[in-house]
């Protein structure tokens, strides 16, 4: 099994350019317009990216993780909304075969996400908005996201879609690092695009699961989702331009309570 795979969550949500991701995944052109060698060259792309080993998996999800560290300012443990987070995440240094490192970021937009590693980063932006049930809910979802998979499909379908990437995927033996303009391409495509309605639906049963599994209160997964709801008037929400109905969700939760 994968279990110390870095995977990142699905459902990584940055406030830009949504589908934008997903549009780069859409196959190029019609195969009736491809060359001979162009279809060889998708074929042997293909054929590398489902060679790509965990290891190699593991170190592009570092990598990523890595960067948008960099990319974003940390919350420093001084700060109110570093300790508030630790203080709703109290006990929770490991769930589900992951040691998890919750930290926030100082930036004003309702997002999160995690990644396989167990990095887990929620802005300031969403805390504003949230209770601490409700950026619980919101975690467990992203963790969800990490441990059903679903970003390591995402990373592997984006090799497909990528020549440099795939030849980077593809060393053997040794574990390549991708240049930062690859490695931005990579972000493009795994984190700026939504999941499938299904993958969306897993992470909200396993966020479900890991409220009641902790302790928490599960009514904070129906109210984040009433939370989102009502900021949408406005738009620009990030969380809401990756994820499905949020009153749906909240109505499907609800019932799933009981
Ligand atoms: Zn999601």
């Amino acid at each position: 099994m994968r279990k110390h795979l870095r995977l990142l969550a699905l459902s990584p949500m940055l406030a830009v350019a949504g589908l934008a991701g997903a549009a780069m995944l859409a196959p190029a052109a019609p195969a009736h317009s491809q060359s001979l060698g162009d279809i060889m060259g998708s074929a042997k792309k293909v054929l590398q990216a489902a060679t790509v080993s965990d290891q190699q998996i593991v170190a592009y999800f570092g990598q990523m993780s890595d960067q948008m560290d960099q990319q974003n300012p940390l919350a420093p443990a001084s700060n109110a909304y570093a300790v508030r987070l630790a203080k709703l995440t109290r006990g929770l240094d490991r769930y589900d075969g992951l040691t998890l490192d919750i930290r926030a970021y100082l930036v004003d937009e309702v997002n999160a996400f995690a990644m396989g590693d167990g990095t887990v980063r929620v802005y300031s932006g969403l805390m504003d908005a949230m209770t601490d049930d409700e950026v619980r809910c919101v975690i467990g979802h992203e963790i969800g996201h990490v441990k059903l998979e679903h970003g390591q499909k995402r990373l592997k379908r984006a090799l497909q879609q990528d020549a440099a990437l795939s030849i980077a995927g593809t060393a053997s033996g040794d574990v390549r690092q991708l240049a930062n303009s690859q490695l931005g391409g990579l972000l493009q495509n795994v984190m700026h695009a939504q999941h499938s309605q299904s993958a969306e639906t897993a992470s909200d049963d396993y966020a479900l699961t890991f409220m009641a599994a902790n302790g928490y209160n599960q009514q904070g997964c129906p109210s984040a989702m009433d939370k989102l709801a009502a900021l949408g008037g406005g738009g620009g929400i990030a969380l809401l331009q990756t994820h499905p109905n949020p009153a749906a969700r909240a109505k499907r939760m609800r019932k799933q309570i009981g």
